[in-house]
Formats: structure tokens, C-alpha cells, sequence
């Protein structure tokens, strides 16, 4: 298990929380001159881990990948870089996953996933970020059907007298928690405003390919593959444009919130395109 893992898992000491909360970090200075610059975008699944299939033949690892190369372009065009996690249909660790993102140096990491239930009726978006505990029973079901492919641990179990203390281990962990948090309800509020899918909501629970990663990160489902009306939509390529710029938007907002806080100027903005001169003009 990786450093930062153990430090995002592994129980710490109250004291070294309070040490940590009255102190800031030696990096905070250097960290502050940084731009957002850098997207991981992980598409979940590929290879023999298929993910989840359903209606209108969907096969999730197919699906998200085609949406995080959508999303990738979408970035791009806005200037950021974007590292994919995978950009085929390749079995990847979701271990190295992790890795992949934190030697990129990412701001933020996205994993996107399709839902399955048993439930034919069951549907919406739903955005999770990183908790020990999951937020309810429906969330630690998602969580144990993501996990699935990490055959090597058990979803790891942390003291369980004091699980807030555990992940809040140190103020860097703390922090990310809540940038995390705060992304996830952006990129909640783009993708469930796009049609009728309702919101599930943000919600937590112990993803693998959430842990150890050293930046900002959520995973979202972009709606259910075992629904068969969210599963039509979701077969349609114009649904997935907009799920990648719904996505992008929510990034996009992200990175201004990010760059403002450190006093960075949002880069130039596009100049308007030729297409679009003449609009309102009378
Ligand atoms: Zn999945």
C-alpha cells in the first residue's frame, strides 16, 4: 500500500489532527503559484471487467470509455491537459489507476461509471467522493459492485471506534475531502439538470480507485444501463455529448473556483467564434 494511501486510510492520532489543523503545510506556499491544469479522467472498467451490461446492448466499460474521450476533447479545448486512465478497452488496475493520476500531477480526477440494479425501475445520476462509510445501503452496494475488480483487497477496514478521525488524518486529507465534496456537487448538479433523470444525489463510500489519490477526486454514474429508458438515452450519441459537456462544465467551474482562490487570473477567454457573430444583433 502506498504512502498516501496508508495516510488517507490509516488511523491517525487525534493529535496529529490537532497538530495538523493549527498548522499549516511547508507546501502551501509553493502549492498556492500552481495552476489547474491537469484532468485524470478514468473510465471505468475495460478489458475482461466489463462493468455492468443492459439494455439496448450497453455494456458500461464501453460506455464510459466513449464518454471520457468526449469529455477529454471537450478539455482539451479548453486548454487543461487530460491524462485517461485507460483509452481502449484494456484491463487496468484500479491500484495503478491511482498511480497513473498521481504522477500526471492531476487537479482532479474523474471516474465515470454506469449504474445496474436488480430493479428495472431504478434510475438518475448519482456522484460519489471518498468516505470509509458509505453514506447508505444503496451506496455501499455501488461501492461493492466498483470494487469488484480489486480481487487482491477486501474494501479496506480502518478502527472502526473512530473512522472520522482515520480519514481526516491530516489537514492535506481534509482538505481534499472537501474540494472533492465540492466538485462532486458540481458535477452532480451539470449532469442530473441535463433530462429527466433525477439526482440521486452526492453521496460517499470507500471506492478503491478513489484512495491514495492525491488530488481532488469523485466518481460519477451517469445513470442506469438496467433502466431501459435511461439505457436508450444513454445508446444515443448526443446523450453522451452532453453528459461530457456537462462534465466539462462542471471542471471548467472547478478550475476558476481553484485558480481564484490563489489569487490566478482565469486564462484569457476564447475569442468569440465567427459562427457566432451577429447573435443578437437586432
Ligand atoms: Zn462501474
Amino acid at each position: 500500500m502506498r504512502s498516501a494511501q496508508r495516510r488517507a486510510l490509516g488511523a491517525a492520532s487525534v493529535a496529529v489532527l490537532i497538530a495538523c489543523t493549527v498548522t499549516p503545510p511547508a507546501h502551501a506556499e509553493s502549492a498556492s503559484l500552481e495552476r489547474f491544469d491537469t484532468v485524470v479522467v478514468d473510465a471505468g472498467h475495460g478489458g475482461d471487467d466489463e462493468g455492468a451490461r443492459g439494455a439496448h446492448g450497453i455494456v458500461e466499460k464501453e460506455l464510459v470509455l466513449d464518454v471520457a474521450k468526449r469529455l477529454r476533447a471537450r478539455l482539451q479545448e479548453a486548454g487543461l491537459e487530460v491524462v485517461l486512465t485507460r483509452d481502449r478497452d484494456v484491463y487496468v488496475p484500479l491500484e495503478q489507476r491511482t498511480d497513473i493520476a498521481n504522477r500526471a500531477r492531476g487537479d482532479l480526477f474523474l471516474s465515470i461509471h454506469a449504474n445496474a440494479a436488480s430493479a428495472r425501475e431504478a434510475r438518475g445520476i448519482e456522484t460519489f467522493f471518498l468516505s470509509l462509510e458509505a453514506s447508505d445501503d444503496d451506496a455501499r452496494q455501488v461501492a461493492a459492485r466498483e470494487n469488484a475488480a480489486f480481487r487482491d483487497l477486501a474494501v479496506p477496514v480502518v478502527a472502526e471506534d473512530d473512522p472520522l478521525v482515520a480519514i481526516l488524518g491530516d489537514l492535506a486529507a481534509a482538505e481534499l475531502l472537501q474540494e472533492s465534496d465540492a466538485f462532486a456537487r458540481l458535477a452532480q448538479r451539470e449532469v442530473s439538470a441535463l433530462n429527466g433523470s433525477p439526482s440521486r444525489g452526492v453521496k460517499q463510500a470507500p471506492f478503491v480507485v478513489l484512495m491514495g489519490l492525491e488530488m481532488p477526486a469523485v466518481l460519477v454514474e451517469i445513470g442506469f444501463v438496467t433502466n431501459p429508458d435511461e439505457a436508450h438515452e444513454l445508446a444515443s450519441e448526443g446523450q453522451r455529448d452532453r453528459i461530457a459537456e456537462a462534465l466539462a462544465r462542471a471542471a471548467l467551474e472547478f478550475r476558476r473556483r481553484y485558480d481564484a482562490r490563489r489569487g490566478l487570473a482565469a486564462p484569457a477567454p476564447e475569442p468569440a467564434a465567427p459562427d457566432r457573430m451577429g447573435e443578437g444583433g437586432g
